[in-house]
């Protein structure tokens, strides 16, 4: 199976961090790419220390639930 990258939207984003060259990352339904997007999960502390240990909790706390009956 191929898959044409060309087909795909292109966010074309034109950004210090790239040198001012249109973004060539596929774009998302917003029209922008992951980066560019403005829903980076990263700016949102998806990252952060607290939201990762939330996210080990809830694992453990789903995890309890299914196989501890
Ligand atoms: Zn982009």
């Amino acid at each position: 199976m191929t898959f044409d990258f060309k087909k795909l939207p292109r966010c074309g984003a034109k950004a210090r961090s790239n040198g001012y060259q249109p973004c060539r990352q596929a774009a998302m339904q917003n029209g922008r790419c992951y980066f560019h997007g403005g829903k980076s999960p990263v700016k949102h502390g998806f990252y952060t220390k607290q939201a990762m240990q939330e996210r080990r909790d809830l694992k453990e706390f789903c995890y309890r639930i299914r196989y501890e009956e």
